[in-house]
């Protein structure tokens, strides 16, 4: 009787923690596939460089990939496969191909010929263009070691294209580098090492996107010999400690990196390019653009916008406390930047949005800024437009008219100006080319189809 008592309590135990798993189980699909629908609805589920591609029909559903990825919530399990449901957040650092038990995971690019974001390189990197190079995440590959590895075999291979170096005025430099992040800064290292003339240029700092990730952000760093340092002895960093890294690779090389100049163009062709920017042109005879995916942020191009209060990133949320603070944006980093601002004693925030309400916004950030703006810790703006940005107030346009408002702090977190743009103007030739030449061709030979006497109506023309 007693033992019957026992397993009655064992098995009814038993089932319900069955139950209980059974339930967490499903409420996590579940918000998976929400998950997947809103990110679809923001554009966020597809990914920026490699990302991982699944076997639906090799996956079983496990799981272990979704705990595997470092940067969290990237990959999901709906209708008992593991899809991708964060792309924009992927790094590539592959971890859930190592985990996946069924190898039903390899990270790539998938297929590049459909890809208007790739673009076409040789295996050295140089793009259609001769003399014109790509190192970095920009060629589709993201992380840090496969940046420095990049940027180390261009100039290898611009160092190879051989033969006495072309005579030319002294300002010519041999290479101009766009970008100082790993990639630029590797190249640059290189190239020194090499004896080639070289100028690195970077519109915002030595660091790239380092320099934005968040305080103290664990970054994992896989095995990579950099440029005349060495081999980095461990894998993981703070982001603090691989910044420090970075300018001591600055100083104790004697890199050449002029901060600030944004380049707006390329000219010219191989032995004779002018790169254009914001404060001025440079010539060399090779350009590397090193400028990785994340673009230049985008401008109001209002009065003021140069002012030393403006910023167009926020790093260190503690650092305004007390602060008369305007953030500008209807996104999730501005929501998210008004939100890590108002927490800091005495911060006193503005959001400006140009349209009456937030709309393009994750649902939890939607709610929690909801809250803040309801307890007035967020004055929120909606339907406004700055017009000038003075050193101690901001003037809006609003529904009403002017808004005067005093302030200290600017932030512009408005998205940020993808790099293709440039890159096509300056011709640079990317996978999706050819299926747009395609499509047009398939568009050429619908409309030609439809029309009387085209071809497929059955109807030779003379
Ligand atoms: C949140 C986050 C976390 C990450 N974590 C990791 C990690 O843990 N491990 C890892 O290996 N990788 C990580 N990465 C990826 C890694 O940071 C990138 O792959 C790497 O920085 C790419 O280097 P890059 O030199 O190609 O480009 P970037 O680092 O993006 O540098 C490009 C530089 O070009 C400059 N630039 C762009 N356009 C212009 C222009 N027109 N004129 C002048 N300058 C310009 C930019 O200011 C920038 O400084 C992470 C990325 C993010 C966003």
């Amino acid at each position: 009787m007693e033992a019957t008592f026992i397993w009655l309590g064992v098995g009814g135990l038993f089932c319900l923690s069955l139950l209980i798993y059974v339930r967490q189980f499903r409420n996590r699909r579940s918000a998976d596939l929400e998950r997947l629908i809103q990110n679809r609805e923001l554009g966020m589920d597809r990914p920026t460089g490699q990302y991982p591609l699944i076997d639906a029909a090799a996956c079983i559903g496990c799981g272990t990939c979704v705990s595997a990825c470092p940067e969290h919530d990237v990959l999901g399990i709906v209708m008992g496969r593991s899809v991708v449901i964060n792309g924009a957040r992927c790094i590539g650092h592959g971890k859930c191909a190592e985990a996946c038990p069924v190898g039903a995971i390899r990270i790539g690019l998938g297929d590049i010929t459909k890809r208007d974001d790739i673009p076409v390189l040789s295996a050295e990197g140089q793009t259609n263009l001769p003399g014109l190079w790509i190192a970095g995440e920009l060629s589709g590959f993201a992380l840090i070691n496969n940046a420095v590895a990049q940027g180390r075999k261009v100039i290898e291979a611009i160092a190879a294209t051989g033969g006495p170096r072309e005579v030319g005025p002294s300002e010519v430099f041999d290479v101009v580098v766009v970008g100082a992040g790993p990639a630029g800064m590797s190249a640059g290292l290189v190239a020194g090492e090499l004896g080639l003339s070289c100028v690195i240029l970077d519109q915002q700092g030595a660091g790239g996107t380092i320099l934005q990730y968040p305080r103290r952000k664990l970054v994992m760093v896989q095995p990579v010999e950099f440029p005349r340092m060495g081999r980095l002895p461990r894998h993981e960093y703070v982001k603090e400690e691989l910044l420090e890294i970075w300018d001591s690779l600055h100083r104790d090389y004697g890199l050449d990196i002029r901060v600030g100049p944004r380049v707006t163009g390329v000219k010219g062709r191989k032995g004779d390019f002018t790169v254009e920017t914001t404060a001025g042109n440079w010539r060399a005879r090779h350009v590397v653009l090193a400028l990785g995916r994340r673009g230049s942020p985008r401008r109001l191009n209002v009065p003021g916008e140069d002012l030393g209060k403006v910023a167009f990133q926020l790093i260190d949320a503690e650092a305004y406390k007390g602060r008369r603070v305007l953030v500008v944006g209807g996104g999730d980093s501005a929501v998210e930047a008004a939100m890590g601002l108002a927490h800091q004693d005495g911060c006193q925030v503005t959001l400006s949005y140009r349209k009456p309400e937030l709309m393009r916004i994750k649902q939890r950030n939607s709610e929690r800024v909801e809250a803040l703006i309801a307890q007035d810790r967020i004055a929120f703006l909606g339907g406004t437009n700055v017009k000038t940005i003075l050193a101690d107030r901001v003037v809006l346009e609003g529904p009403t008219g002017p808004i005067m408002l005093p302030n200290d702090e600017v932030f512009i977190l408005a998205g940020g100006v993808p790099p293709f743009a440039l890159l096509r103007e300056i011709g640079v030739a990317f996978g999706g080319d050819q299926k747009d030449a395609e499509r047009a061709e398939a568009a050429r030979a619908a409309k030609a189809a439809e029309s009387p006497g085209g071809v497929g109506s059955g109807v030779q023309s003379a």
